[in-house]
C-alpha cells in the first residue's frame, strides 16, 4: 500500500508516530498526480511549491509536538470555487482567468490553522453549475473508475482526485447535490452540511440561499474529521450559525440500534437504474439488520423540488454573477469601444453556455410581471419542501435513499439535453431546499461503477447522518473498493 492510498485517520497516526513525514506523504500524492493527472484532469492548478512549503511547516510542528491537529500534514485538494490568498481561483470559469484573490476563504484559513497541506485547485463545472463537470470552462474531468465516464459534478475534480489517490481528501461545495452526487459516482463519501453550519466567506457564490461547503473523503471517519475542522460560526458570514459544533467523532460509533429510519417512497424515481435500486434496497436491509427500524414515509412535494430549484438557483445566480463585468475581476475583453460594449463582450466571451442559460432564466424569473408567477411561487414550494422534512422528522430520525438515480454516465451522453442533465439531481436537491444535511456513502458497485447511499438528517444533525453512515460503512467493505487508477499503483 502506498501512502496516498490511506485515510486521514491512518496517516495522522503515522505522522504523529513519526513513521512518515508530511513531506514524504505530500510527495507521494504529488507523484500520483504526476502519474495519473493527465488521465483524470482533476486539477486546474497544482500548487506544488505551496504544498511542499506547508508540508515542511507541518513536519516542524509534528517534530516539536506543538499543536498537532488531526489534519496537520495531510494533503487536501480544494475546489476551485474556494478563494486562496494569492492563488489563482477561477470557479472553473474563463471569466475569472487571471484572478488571484487578496484573501482566503474561512474554511481555507481553518485548514491552514490545522496545518493541512494544499495540493491545488480542483476542476469543477463553471460557477458550480452542472452535474457532470462537462460545463467546466477549461476541460472535463474523467472518472477514475472508467475514463470514458463523467465523475459527476459540479465538484467532479475534487471527487476524482480523492478517488484516484491525487488527494487524501478534498473540499467541495453543494448547492443542489454537487458534493453528494460526484461522491456517489466516484465511490467516496461526500457530506453536505446544513445551511449555516460551515462559513461561506470566500466561497465564490452561485446561489447564496443554498450553497454549502463540505468534505469529500475516503470514509466516514475522515468526513467527520474534516467537518470538525471547518464547521462553526464565522462573524464574516452572517448566514453562519452560532450553534455550538458537537464532537462528531464522539458519537460516530454509537450505531443505529433502536433508530427509526424512513424511506421516502418518492425517492425511488422513474428512470432509476434497477442495479442502483437493488444496491439501495440491500443497504436499507443491512441497516435494519443493524437494529434500525425501517418505515416507508412520504415527502409529497419531492416532485416539485427540481422545478423550484431551477427557478431559485438561477435567480440567485443571475444576481451574484452580475459582478463579472470585465472591470473588477479576471478576464477583460479586448477591442471594446465603450463601457457597455466592454461589459457585453466580456460576458459573451467569458461565460459558457450553461452559465448564460442560467443568467437568462434567472433574470426572467425575477423580472417585473414574472416575479410573482415564478420566483415567489418557487419560494412557496420551498416552504412546502421544508415542511415535508419537518413532518417526516417527527416520525423518523433520518431518511434513506439513493444519492443518484444512475451510475456514472458516459461523457457527452447528456450534454445536448439540459433537462436530462438537471434530472441527475432529483434526489439531492430537496435536502438543499429543505435546510437539512445529507451524506452519501458508498454502497456497492453496479456494472463495476460505484453507487451511493444517501442519509438525510434534520438540520444541524450532521452527527446523526455521520453516525448512520458509519454504522453502514463499518458493516461493509464498499468504501474499501479502489478505482482502477488508484488500485493500479498498489
Ligand atoms: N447540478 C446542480 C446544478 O447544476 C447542482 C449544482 C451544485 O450543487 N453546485 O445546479
Amino acid at each position: 500500500m502506498k501512502l496516498f492510498h490511506r485515510t486521514i485517520r491512518d496517516l495522522h497516526q503515522m505522522l504523529r508516530d513519526r513513521e512518515i513525514s508530511s513531506v514524504e506523504l505530500t510527495q507521494s500524492v504529488l507523484d500520483q498526480i504526476q502519474a495519473v493527472g493527465d488521465r483524470t484532469k482533476a486539477y486546474l492548478l497544482v500548487t506544488k511549491e505551496l504544498a511542499l512549503r506547508q508540508a515542511h511547516a507541518a513536519d516542524e510542528r509534528l517534530r516539536s509536538k506543538r499543536d498537532v491537529r488531526p489534519l496537520t500534514g495531510i494533503p487536501i485538494a480544494l475546489k476551485d470555487v474556494l478563494c486562496v490568498k494569492e492563488v489563482a481561483s477561477t470557479a472553473g470559469s474563463k471569466i475569472l482567468k487571471g484572478f488571484t484573490p487578496p484573501y482566503s476563504a474561512t474554511v481555507v484559513e481553518r485548514l491552514e490553522a490545522e496545518g493541512a497541506v494544499f495540493l491545488g485547485k480542483t476542476n469543477c463545472d463553471e460557477f458550480a453549475m452542472g452535474s457532470s463537470n462537462e460545463n467546466s470552462g477549461y476541460w472535463p474531468v474523467h472518472n477514475p473508475w472508467g475514463l470514458d465516464r463523467v465523475p459527476g459534478g459540479s465538484s467532479g475534480g475534487s471527487a476524482a482526485a480523492v478517488a484516484s489517490g491525487e488527494a487524501i481528501a478534498a473540499l467541495g461545495s453543494d448547492t443542489g447535490g454537487s458534493i453528494r452526487q460526484p461522491a456517489a459516482l466516484t465511490g467516496i463519501v461526500g457530506l453536505k452540511p446544513t445551511y449555516g453550519r460551515v462559513s461561506r466567506y470566500g466561497l465564490i457564490a452561485f446561489a447564496s440561499s443554498l450553497d454549502q461547503i463540505g468534505p469529500m473523503t475516503r470514509d466516514v471517519v475522515d468526513s467527520a474529521l474534516l467537518l470538525q475542522a471547518i464547521a462553526g460560526h464565522d462573524p464574516r458570514d452572517s448566514t453562519s450559525s452560532p450553534k455550538p459544533v458537537p464532537d462528531y467523532l464522539a458519537t460516530l460509533g454509537d450505531g443505529v440500534k433502536g433508530m427509526r429510519l424512513g424511506v421516502p417512497k418518492e425517492y425511488f424515481v422513474a428512470g432509476m437504474e434497477p442495479a442502483v435500486e437493488q444496491s439501495i434496497r440491500d443497504a436499507i436491509r443491512l441497516l435494519e439488520q443493524q437494529g434500525a427500524s425501517i418505515e416507508e414515509v412520504s415527502l409529497p412535494h419531492s416532485d416539485v423540488a427540481l422545478p423550484a430549484y431551477y427557478i431559485i438557483a438561477p435567480a440567485e445566480a443571475s444576481s451574484n454573477l452580475a459582478r463579472y463585468d470585465g472591470v473588477r475581476y479576471g478576464y477583460q475583453a479586448e477591442g471594446a469601444r465603450n463601457l457597455i460594449e466592454e461589459y457585453m463582450l466580456t460576458r459573451q466571451q467569458g461565460f459558457g453556455a450553461e452559465v448564460k442559460r442560467r443568467i437568462m432564466l434567472g433574470t426572467y424569473a425575477l423580472s417585473s410581471g414574472y416575479y410573482d408567477a415564478y420566483y415567489l411561487q418557487a419560494q412557496k414550494v420551498r416552504t412546502l419542501i421544508i415542511d415535508d422534512f419537518k413532518r417526516a422528522f417527527t416520525k423518523v430520525d433520518a431518511l434513506l435513499g439513493a444519492t443518484s438515480p444512475t451510475v456514472a454516465f458516459p461523457l457527452g451522453a447528456k450534454t445536448q439535453d439540459p433537462v436530462a442533465m438537471y434530472l441527475n439531481d432529483i434526489i439531492t436537491i430537496p435536502a438543499n431546499l429543505g435546510n437539512v444535511c445529507a451524506i452519501s456513502v458508498p454502497c456497492g458497485l453496479a456494472d463495476g461503477l460505484p453507487v451511493g447511499l444517501q442519509v438525510i438528517a434534520p438540520g444541524f444533525r450532521e452527527d446523526l447522518a455521520l453516525r448512520i453512515a458509519f454504522a453502514f460503512e463499518a458493516a461493509t467493505e464498499f468504501h474499501k473498493a479502489q478505482s482502477p487508477l488508484m488500485g493500479a499503483a498498489a
